[in-house]
């Protein structure tokens, strides 16, 4: 069948290709994937299954039950000190939803958004797919992987509406400073500026505290503070994220998802407000393990030829740069999963800045990372 011209174009991303590559073959140890390696806790299954034996199984509001937004606001409340109302939230399927219907209530044909390398890849194709035009901003390991505001400045133009910001950062797992974050908060208001603040990784933090963006004198009114239960309660599958934004906005995202998706999975949401509700201490536990993890990662990459990683700051990811070795980041994925067959994500595939670099995501046991570290060490002896 003929497909639309747009499509003629497109081609599966550098992380795609791995995923694909993989699915083909046996034994590999897989550090390609972000998604917790843990299971959603069984309480938080029953109580979806105690819903559903009642009857649960009709459409739901639009915007969201107002029990699960009441628990992303007393989750985000509690744990940053941000405070919203029950109003000012959308339920969105997954986080992955919430840019295109924020995209589409906000941008209008050519308009720009700011996209900061190394990037999360879908946020490109949805600017794109809502009318609107990517703005890729070269960021520098040095400065965190956080933009200056020279280069924001040197990127602006009349058409730019808003930028995205996300931190604790996938790809890179790094964690913009206060202070870097103040600069731009001052940025977006001399530009009359919208931020898209995704802060999914919030409960993943190994430096200081997370710094909620909406929480800056002056951004609350100007930030749509995306996020989700799917990294911090291990819930990939339930497909539930949530954003908070200014009322004007949430409505025309209820409309929009109105001809879209009609609401989000009724029994997800009633999991998704227990598990906001009553697994404080479990996503705590689980943010350890992954700093156990990433830290024990960490030491092992910086003792391989050619390898130099940064200490790990916030997701489950590390963002080691591999340009010593001699190879691109994709000679060094492609080679390290045929020869030794362990599986990251080329660091090119987040933008250009992530060129010299490679993605791990630390979603295995430290047992398997261990494994995959010395396959790792063994493959990079050759440079
Ligand atoms: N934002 C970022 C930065 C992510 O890494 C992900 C998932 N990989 C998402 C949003 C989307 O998460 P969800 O599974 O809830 O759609």
């Amino acid at each position: 069948m003929e497909l639309a011209k747009k499509f003629s174009v497109q081609k599966p991303s550098g992380m795609i290709r791995v995923f694909q590559a993989i699915e083909k073959m046996q034994g590999v140890l897989n550090l390609s994937i972000g998604e917790p390696d843990f299971a959603t806790e069984p309480d938080i299954v029953d109580e979806a299954a105690k819903f559903a034996k009642e009857g649960f199984t009709h459409y739901p509001p639009l915007q969201g039950f107002l029990e699960v937004r009441e628990a992303a606001c007393a989750y985000w409340e509690r744990h940053h000190g941000f405070k919203a109302d029950p109003d000012e939230v959308y339920i969105s399927v997954g986080g992955l939803h919430i840019p295109w219907l924020a995209f589409g209530a906000l941008l209008n044909p050519g308009d720009e958004v700011m996209l900061i390398e190394p990037y999360f890849t879908p946020y490109e194709a949805q600017i794109r797919g809502t009318g609107g035009v990517p703005v890729a901003i070269k960021t520098r390991e040095e400065n965190n992987f956080a933009p200056t505001i020279d280069e924001l400045r040197a990127a602006w133009t009349p058409k730019t509406r808003g930028i995205i910001l996300n931190y604790p950062d996938n790809p890179s797992g790094r964690v913009a400073s206060l202070k870097q974050l103040e600069e731009i908060a001052k940025f977006v208001e001399e530009k009359n500026m919208f931020v898209l603040s995704d802060e999914i990784y919030e409960s993943m933090i190994f430096k200081g505290e997370h710094v909620c963006f909406a929480n800056i004198p002056g951004m609350k009114e100007r930030t749509l503070l995306a996020s989700g239960v799917s990294k911090s309660h291990c819930m990939t599958g339930w497909r539930i994220g949530y954003v908070f934004a200014p009322k004007n906005v949430i409505n025309t995202m209820c409309v929009l998802s109105s001809h879209q998706t009609y609401g989000v999975n009724t029994l997800s949401q009633k999991a998704a407000a227990y598990a906001m509700n009553t697994q404080d201490e479990k996503v705590k536990a689980r943010a350890k393990i992954f700093g156990e993890r990433m830290k024990a990662v960490e030491a092992r990459l910086n003792s391989m030829k050619g390898v130099k990683c940064h200490p790990a700051e916030g997701a489950f990811y590390l963002f080691p740069d591999i340009s010593g070795t001699g190879l691109t980041s994709e000679e060094f994925t492609w080679q390290l999963l045929n020869d030794a067959k362990v599986a990251v994500v080329p660091g090119n595939a987040f933008g250009q800045s992530g060129e010299g670099y490679i993605r791990i995501a630390c979603t295995l046991s430290m047992e398997d990372l261990m494994k995959s570290m010395d396959k790792m060490e063994n493959f990079c002896k050759k440079f």
